[in-house]
């Protein structure tokens, strides 16, 4: 293999057409930010966006802005965003509450219209390393309703599609790894098997092109906070495929789906489509901040949008998972994530059976962030993980953080006591 120099990465970000997209997101100068994957950057745009939001549409317009300032279509407006970077149609999105609370959503609805057409169906499949949060909203709802959550490993998954599974429920990009499914594949198994399908999109929207459509996949839920850049909190999103999304009421039948919210009835009457996966009142701030996030991805567009991106983050990941093992062998460093790029998302993750937590604490404190996740103690180790925003990550940032990680690895810093203190939130 060639030997990379820093002036080759210098050239990519001078070749590179979406460098200029940096230009949006106000960050920190010199810390290289690979941690993307968890909160996004800042848009330049969104200090000034929430503050209008506060001080003209709160402060001058108070409840007429509902009206005025268009805060009561903001769930259809930002959905309308983010839909064409996940092969949604026009109006089949809406932004609104947590991840969390989307996915109990709709798993629910698609436990119901199962077990309405089959009920002999009383298993929902899901992977082992699946994010914690979906496995324990599974765990719930399975014991409320009389379901089973069965857990594989992922090469085990198209064999426990068997009759009796009502819902196979998966991340499309794992958390822990950067490994991504085949959503088309995985989907059509699961249809031929009468199986109906949830994908979680929490590390796929915004990082890698998802087609829903052309996959058939029913139900999907993703975060605005991550690579969409919207915020910390930031509301999550859901679709529901067309064929499903007026067949049943969603579990959290809140005034906001309701299909004339302003009449005040006592009864409750769905909205039609994706508006009925509404609940109740919105943070309409918050909801400023991700629509500024979702606005650099309308300025991508021009520029080739999500296959564009998707080319520079193969690029990206490519390139760091050269650099490390061309610069930092010889210390333990081993790859979770996939080499073939079907099978990433846009993320890096490095194994160590030792040290983990504290290289990246040595690492965040010379500027360059990433984070730990905690392996089981069994098969999946602890894990080094980098997340590659194509949005403003650079090469020379890549260069740059491999070089970062070389001299930490190389003089044993991270053995000081200082990078061995665990806090709350890693
Ligand atoms: C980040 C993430 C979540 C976050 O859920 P919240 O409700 O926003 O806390 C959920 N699922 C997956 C797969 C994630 O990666």
């Amino acid at each position: 293999m060639n030997t990379i120099t820093l002036e080759q990465c210098r050239s990519l970000d001078q070749q590179d057409p979406l460098s200029g997209l940096r230009d949006h997101f106000d960050l920190p100068q010199g810390l290289i930010y690979l941690d993307g994957n968890s909160l996004g950057a800042l848009p330049k745009a969104a200090a000034s966006r929430v503050a209008q939001v506060v001080t003209q549409e709160w402060g001058q317009n108070l409840i007429r802005s509902w009206n005025t300032a268009g805060w009561f279509q903001m769930p259809q407006r930002l959905g309308n965003l983010i839909a064409p970077l996940i092969g949604a149609g026009h109006n089949e999105v809406v932004v609104t509450d947590s991840t969390s609370i989307n996915l109990y959503k709709v798993l629910f609805a698609a436990l119901s219209i199962s077990a309405d057409q089959d009920p002999a169906r009383r298993v929902v499949v899901s992977e082992r390393s699946n994010f914690p949060t979906d496995l324990y909203i599974a765990q719930s709802l399975c014991r409320e309703r009389g379901f089973q959550l069965q857990l594989v490993e992922p090469e085990e998954i198209e064999s426990a599609l068997t009759r009796d599974v009502a819902v196979l429920m998966l991340t499309h990009v794992n958390y822990r790894t950067g490994a991504m499914h085949d959503m088309a594949a995985l989907t059509a198994a699961a249809h031929a098997k009468s199986i109906l399908t949830v994908w979680d999109l929490a590390h796929s929207a915004g990082a890698v092109p998802v087609d829903l459509t052309t996959s058939k996949a029913d139900f999907s839920i993703g975060c605005g906070y991550k690579y969409l850049n919207g915020g910390p909190g930031a509301p999550a999103f859901v679709w529901v495929n067309p064929v499903h999304a007026d067949r049943f009421w969603q579990p959290l039948a809140g005034w906001w789906g309701h299909a004339a919210p302003f009449e005040f009835t006592p009864d409750y009457r769905p909205a039609h489509g994706i508006t009925r996966y509404l609940c109740g009142t919105q943070p309409i701030l918050n909801m400023a901040a991700l629509e500024c996030g979702l606005e650099v991805f309308t300025a991508a567009q021009a520029l080739g949008g999500m296959a564009a991106l998707r080319i520079k983050s193969l690029v990206l990941t490519d390139l760091f998972i050269a650099l490390i093992e061309q610069r930092c062998g010889g210390h333990g460093l081993g790859l979770a994530t996939p080499r073939q790029h079907a099978q990433r998302g846009s993320q890096v993750c490095l194994t160590r059976d030792s040290g983990a937590f504290a290289i990246i604490q040595a690492l965040i404190a010379r500027g360059v962030i990433g984070d730990f996740r905690a392996g089981d103690g069994g098969v999946h180790k602890d894990i080094l993980r980098f997340g590659f925003t194509p949005l403003y990550t650079g090469f020379e940032d890549v260069w740059n953080a491999v070089e970062q990680v070389r001299q930490v690895l190389e003089n044993g810093e991270w053995q000081r006591p200082e990078f061995n203190q665990k806090h709350a939130v890693t």
